[in-house]
């Protein structure tokens, strides 16, 4: 078996709804804008990057790095950097290819960001490639399925008033859905309202989580953790800002709710430091960030460690989920996989045949490879 093409494509889609919901006041003129409290860049159309790697024998790959502003940058590393190592090589070393791309600009300090997303899209499409090469799913590769299906939250519910967003997590429910993230952040007193709503409204049987998207000190954290533990919620997400292991080391510490980070994180080196310090007790590495070898390590790594694991999961689109709930089936220590219903629905409007969530769970394809086929003419449509 020998890679003869490697190709990135990115992409950007148009949605009258944006990623977390309707664009705020004067955002849209522009691709990017802010959504204040957050500080980070958010895109009005849904973007990401996939990456097509061919062997000789004329079976393709697919994968997708997690590119939700400036996917341009992922595909420019791929193509420059890691498709002239790639080619010529056997799909089946996967490892080994791994740490050939690591390796390439790890000594010049990129070890992280675009850098390893570009590396995540073509681990998950040679770990695509590898299943269709043996025949097998890309869960059974990785040791099979520690489950029948993936459980999952629903994540965000992006209403601008806690009376809408009570009404949309009851939408969910209704259709069996028991877990939910709130996307916070919106000052300590709003948001233990915010959640402190939702609690009385889904009952003690519904699994709260709280992303705080990292815009409190310590001390709000604790105040803030303090309220979610009385209130029972399963995690608080990116409390404080990303670099500050120590703070979220003295957080977990402080309060009950178990501590959630990770998806800034994007290799083993970066999260030994979370698990080495306890700055948290539950990790959530993206697939599109991280790839499936890094998540599948960082995971085992975690266990050892009693940590568990809810995987991050938020605009990638189809070759991204598909790959996520693979590893999901393959970690032992799972807690949650995230689930992002607008996503989701666009992801599959461009696979051939689309992944079902339902009831609470993700079903895991079970055919060879990730399971899934992009619709290739429907996205080269969108890509013109
Ligand atoms: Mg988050």
């Amino acid at each position: 078996m020998q890679i003869i093409g490697v190709e990135a494509i990115p992409l950007r889609i148009k949605r009258e709804e944006a990623y977390l919901g309707v664009l705020p006041k004067g955002a849209g003129q522009e691709a990017y804008f802010l959504r204040p409290p957050y500080r980070a860049l958010y895109s009005a159309y849904f973007e990401t990057a996939f990456v097509k790697i061919t062997t000789a024998e004329g079976l393709v790959g697919w994968g997708e790095a997690l590119a939700p502003v400036a996917p341009e940058v992922v595909q420019q590393i791929i193509e420059q950097l890691l498709a002239p190592v790639l080619i010529g090589r056997d799909p089946l070393d996967g490892n080994v290819l791994w740490n050939v791309m690591y390796d390439l600009m790890r000594e010049r300090g990129y070890y992280g960001g675009f850098m390893l997303d570009a590396i995540s899209a073509c681990d998950v499409a040679l770990w695509d490639l590898r299943g269709k090469i043996l025949g097998q799913p890309v869960y059974q590769l990785l040791g099979g399925a520690f489950r029948e299906k993936i459980p999952c939250y629903v994540s965000g519910l992006p209403r601008p008033t806690a009376h809408e967003r009570v009404e949309l997590a009851l939408e969910f429910v209704e259709k069996g859905y028991k877990a939910f993230k709130l996307a916070a952040g919106h000052g300590v007193r709003e948001d233990i309202t915010s959640i402190g709503s939702l609690r009385e409204a889904l009952g003690d049987e519904a699994t709260l989580l709280l992303d705080a998207h990292w815009v409190y000190t310590l001390d709000e954290s604790v105040q803030l953790g303090h309220a979610l533990s009385d209130l029972g919620v399963g995690f608080l997400e990116a409390p404080i800002n990303p670099e500050d292991i120590e703070s979220h080391a003295r957080l977990a510490q402080a309060v009950a709710v178990p501590i959630a980070h990770g998806e800034t994180e994007r290799s083993r080196y970066q999260f030994r430091p979370w698990l080495m310090q306890k700055a948290a007790d539950i990790l959530q590495p993206d697939v599109g960030r991280a790839g499936i070898s890094e998540v599948i390590k960082i995971g085992l790594m975690a266990e050892a460690f009693n940590v568990k694991m809810a995987p991050h999961l938020s605009v990638g689109l189809g070759i991204c989920i598909a790959a996520s709930i693979h590893t999901a089936a393959a970690i032992p220590n799972l807690y949650l996989l995230e689930y992002q219903p607008p996503v989701f629905e666009i992801a599959n409007q461009l696979l051939e045949s689309p992944l079902v969530c339902a009831s609470g769970f993700y079903e895991i394809p079970r055919v060879a490879g990730l399971g899934v086929a992009l619709d290739e003419r429907r996205l080269r449509e969108l890509q013109a």
